[in-house]
Parts: structure tokens; sequence; C-alpha cells
């Protein structure tokens, strides 16, 4: 009897949520440009000393085989300029800039603690386009990664609920000179609208659309992500995780979204 009476009802959304992307694309919107995220990471995180990156795209003398140059901005002497090859360093890889809209923003930045733990952490923004951000799984896996398995984790966020983010954990041979050697690493994200915070692709994808044909709003959809290496098994990597996110959280959301966010 339960499975007659959900039938219908699931067909009826599932009918709804194919009108609401199919008028999503077809009408106009208007754009609204205020994220929901600050572009800029702190220095400075309680435990975590911070260093933005910048990258250098030349082919020939930085970034051959796509294999950047990256440099600390604060030790750089000329902002913007590479050390070594003098051309224009960039706030994001060099295959990022080439395969992503032009209007597309990032910043990264490299966290330790006193323990030498190295976080890496990015935040992409996407542009008035809907191809800024992509699922993260199929990147991992094109960067030549091996993927392990993946799951939501629960941060506890002191003043509102526990953030979700998606974890997903990776892994890769690296050739050296004394043979191959294992690489375990994990890979964190979530996504922040103006009004949603979410680990999942698809609810990203719903939201967008339902923004545009409900609100006729287009808003951009910013993707966190906080990376590191990780033992090949268990799970002892999630404290520092945990403890990361919920020390950078804070400083990172704008002030609507911010309240938003801790309900107030
Ligand atoms: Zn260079
Ligand atoms: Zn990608």
């Amino acid at each position: 009897m339960e499975k007659s009476l959900f039938k219908p009802f699931l067909t009826v959304v599932i009918l709804m949520t194919v009108a609401v992307f199919a008028l999503a694309f077809t009408v106009g919107v208007e754009l609204d440009f205020v994220p929901g995220v600050k572009m800029e990471l702190p220095q400075e995180v309680k435990n975590w000393h911070g260093n933005q990156l910048k990258f250098c795209h030349n082919p020939d003398a930085c970034a051959k085989d796509y294999r950047d140059a990256s440099f600390y901005v604060s030790e750089l002497e000329i902002p913007d300029i590479c050390p070594k090859c003098g051309a224009t360093l960039y706030n994001m890889a060099r295959a990022e800039k080439e395969q992503l809209p032009e209007d597309t923003e990032f910043v990264k930045s490299a966290y330790t603690n006193a323990a030498g733990t190295r976080l890496f952490t990015s935040i992409v923004l996407s542009g008035t386009a809907r191809d800024s951000i992509h699922r993260p799984q199929r990147c991992l896996k094109g960067q030549g990664n091996t993927l392990d398995g993946e799951y939501n984790l629960e941060v506890p966020i002191e003043g509102r609920d526990p953030l979700t983010v998606r974890v997903i954990k990776t892994s890769r041979t690296f050739r050296t000179e004394e043979g191959e050697k294992p690489y375990y690493s994990f890979y964190a994200y979530w996504f922040v609208g103006q009004d949603h915070e979410t680990p999942s692709h698809y609810a990203r994808m719903f939201w967008l659309a339902w923004d545009r044909v409900v609100r006729s709003k287009a808003n951009r959809w910013a993707y966190i992500a906080v990376q590191g290496e990780r033992e090949a098994e268990g799970t002892a990597y999630e404290k520092d995780l945990i403890s990361f996110i919920q020390e950078m959280y804070p400083y990172i959301l704008t002030e609507s979204m911010r309240k938003k966010a801790y309900g107030d």
C-alpha cells in the first residue's frame, strides 16, 4: 500500500524537477554578482599559518606538461611576476585557466601547523557561465588519482548546525629514484551559494536551477576545497581536517551569508 501512495508523489517530484531544469536555462534572469564567500583566505587561523599561492603558466620555462611552478605571495618581491622567468603569475593553475570560463575567480593558500601538517585550500567562485564548477571526482581522476571512496563528514561549528563536507579518499603512485612510491591523500569540499551550503554537486545544480526559475536570479556559487595527505589506512587525518575547517570557516562567509548560516 505504501508503495502505491509514494509512487505518484515521486512522479510529481521528478516531473517538477525536470520542468524546473527545462525552464532554468530558457528564461531571462537577473544576475546577482554578490557571492556567499569572500574571495580571500586569511593568513593566520589560530593554529594554522597560511601562505597564498600564485602560479606561473609559462609553458617553456615553468609549466612544462602543465606542472606549474607555484610561489608563496609573501615571498615575492614583485607581486604577480614570476621570479624565475618574468611571466605573469595567476591565482590558478594553467590547466584550470585554460579549461574554465574567463570570469571564474580563484584563491589558493597552503596552511601549515606547528606539527608540520600541510593543507591546501582553494576557493573557486563561478562566473556567469554554468560550467565554472564541475564534479571534483572528474578532475581528480583526470589528474591521475585513484578514487578510494567517498563519504559525508559532519564538522561541528560553534554557533550553528554542523557543516557537512564531502570527503574523497584518493591515492596515486609516484615514480621516484628509489622506485614507485604510493601517495595517499584526501580531498574535502562543499559548495556555498547565496542562500545554501551543500556538499552535493547535484543539490547545487538543483538550487542553481531553482533560483533561476522561481526567483529569476542567477547567483555565483563558490566551491571550497581542503586537501592533504593521509595514512594508507584509517581516518586519523579527519582530526586536522575538522579542526582546520572549524577555524577557517568563520572567516570566509560574507556578512549576509553568515546571517543565514548562523541563523540570526
Ligand atoms: Zn615562470
Ligand atoms: Zn576541473
